[in-house]
């Protein structure tokens, strides 16, 4: 068996132990007679695991008594619709910032339930930068504000949590969440697809101020009602067991990391690493302003992109694979997320260099 470094934006790299821990259970989870997949969601086996989970999570993340903690499906695209359905409350409007692909989507769903304000924009930079958060254009009237923590596609991330100005702070953050220590408390909600920090495709985690849920808009169905799930655990409906199955081990393999402040640091060291190489190369750049370049992927372009071909097929040759940016911006992404070792940092580096010399 020969496993690769795969840099995907995700699904992306799970921790080899976690594989193997699943591996090591699929017939048989702790002498239960059954693997994950088959038990009972109702049954003790799943709710030991669905708990343990949970409190992993409110642990790993310090989340305040004042928060549901809720495991949904339909990804963090569902949220973009049902998010205003969820927290407007009778209001008209919601102020969105546009960092990215993934905010103007976030946009353009929230415009079929309400008013969307786009309180700042970096589209004029091709979403090179962040927008100076002081000269965001807030509406008090709106019923939250929203921003995307990282932007997946473009490589731009928040490295501070953005005055509100007293709305409720709403954030995707599918591509960090768990990446760094953050205050909890700041937030109306917090919401991340599982499959790119916290394990595989299949969990929604929404994470969201009590005061704010209840008051629905009319239609939402009671899968993707706050107020509902959280008064079932979540499981209203039978949940993707088995991937809440994955998700617990990988929040047990970040404990045993040292939890997020720990991995923070180990995050900082391989992104510098890797952006150090870019920038003194005379082929790679990376066009993101330096504040505000992502810890979690790295897009980089080579000066000839008629050499992006030769870049992926030798990059492939080497055991490192997924590195073709996405299609809308071209060049290369590496996403290198919690669980990507440093040892394919340094893989990745070497074969740059390699490829810079003898092209
Ligand atoms: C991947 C991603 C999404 C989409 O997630 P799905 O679970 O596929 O819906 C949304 N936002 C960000 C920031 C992402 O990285």
């Amino acid at each position: 068996m020969s496993r690769v470094f795969n840099f995907s934006a995700g699904p992306s790299m799970l921790p080899e132990s976690v594989l193997q821990q699943a591996q090591a259970e699929m017939l048989d989870w702790q002498g239960s007679g059954m693997s994950v997949m088959e038990m009972s969601h109702r049954g003790a086996e799943f709710m030991s695991i669905a708990e343990q989970m949970k409190q992993d999570l409110i642990e790993l993340m310090a989340i305040p008594a004042n928060y549901k903690v809720l495991f949904l499906q339909g990804g963090a695209t569902g949220q973009f619709s049902f998010i205003p359905q969820n927290i407007l409350r009778g209001k008209t409007k919601a102020c969105y910032v546009n960092t990215g692909a993934w905010s103007s989507k976030a946009i353009q769903d929230a415009g079929a339930y309400c008013d969307v304000i786009v309180s700042a924009s970096s589209e004029d930079s091709k979403f090179t930068t962040i927008p100076n958060i002081a000269d965001w254009a807030i509406d008090q009237d709106a019923a939250y504000l929203h921003y995307t923590s990282n932007e997946t596609i473009h490589g731009v991330e928040f490295s501070e949590i953005p005055d509100s100005q007293g709305l409720p702070l709403v954030s995707d953050m599918s591509s960090n969440i768990l990446s760094r220590p953050l205050d909890v408390s700041r937030y109306g909600i917090i919401y991340a697809g599982s499959q790119k920090n916290m394990g595989p495709a299949g969990v929604t985690v929404v994470i969201v101020r009590d005061d704010l849920i209840g008051n629905v808009a009319k239609g939402l169905p009671d899968a993707f009602n706050y107020a509902v799930q959280a008064k079932n655990d979540s499981m209203l409906n039978t949940p993707a067991s088995y991937s809440w199955y994955l998700v617990g081990l990988v929040l047990q393999w970040l404990k045993q990391q040292g939890g997020v402040a720990a991995i923070e640091q180990h995050n900082i060291a391989k992104a510098a690493r890797l952006y150090a190489a870019i920038d003194k190369s005379a082929l790679y750049s990376n066009p993101v302003e330096v504040a505000y370049r992502s810890r979690m992927n790295v897009p980089f372009v080579l000066s000839d992109a008629n050499l992006d071909k030769a870049f992926l097929a030798g990059a492939e040759k080497a055991g490192l694979t997924s590195l073709k940016g996405h299609r809308s911006v071209g060049g290369m992404r590496a996403s290198i997320y919690n669980a990507m070792p440093d040892a394919a940092i340094t893989a990745l580096i070497d074969y740059m260099a390699e490829f810079e010399r003898t092209h």
